[in-house]
């Protein structure tokens, strides 16, 4: 008998995803895909270090479809390149830091897989590439800002489905081991 109750437990808790609703809000952050053979690079140049500030799956914003943002303590003016090449679909860089929420700068690259990289909270004028135009990995192309909902300058990194209706899981190849992302209140050099 004692072997029993698990395995109903188990039956029960799995047959229709309810039983975990603590996790439904903030969702389940899984699925990474191997940080050594990554497609995508740190989104800073090669030598510079930065903080991660908040990781994926909360605990602030990183919610729902935007659970697998990075946001990536930086200065204003501090140098973007590209995670992953792509072509420059769309941007914005009208923008004050420290303006509204409505007053976002930023960049958006697609992927040849069909998923778009989306660079946010960018300083005025700071995008240094022309829409439509081929980038490679590591291309520089952003100063970074504190533009939009953001409460001190950082970069919001993230990588949509080709829909745009969701975010899908980021590892990076050129920095220290990252098995599951990149992780809240570590520091990662671009190697
Ligand atoms: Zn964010």
């Amino acid at each position: 008998m004692k072997k029993v109750l698990p395995l109903i437990l188990l039956f029960f808790s799995t047959g229709c995803g309810q039983g975990v609703p603590e996790l439904s809000h903030a969702g389940i952050c899984d699925g990474y895909p191997a940080w050594d053979t990554s497609s995508y690079k740190l989104p800073w140049p090669v030598g510079i270090s930065h903080e991660v500030s908040q990781g994926n799956c909360g605990p602030a914003s990183h919610l729902g479809a935007h659970r697998y943002s990075y946001d990536i303590r930086m200065d204003i003016g501090s140098s973007i390149v590209a995670a992953r090449g792509g072509v420059i679909e769309k941007f914005e860089e009208q923008y004050d830091d420290g303006g509204g929420c409505d007053e976002l700068n930023y960049l958006s690259i697609r992927h040849n897989d069909g998923t778009l990289a989306k660079y946010l909270h960018l300083t005025r004028n700071g995008v240094l590439v022309n829409l439509g135009a081929t980038v490679n990995q590591g291309d520089s192309i952003a100063l970074s800002g504190n533009s939009g909902c953001s409460s001190g300058a950082h970069l919001h990194f993230m990588v949509l489905t080709p829909d745009e209706k969701d975010t899908v899981p980021i590892t990076f190849s050129n920095t220290t081991s990252n098995v599951r992302g990149l992780i809240s209140g570590k520091n990662y050099t671009a190697q």
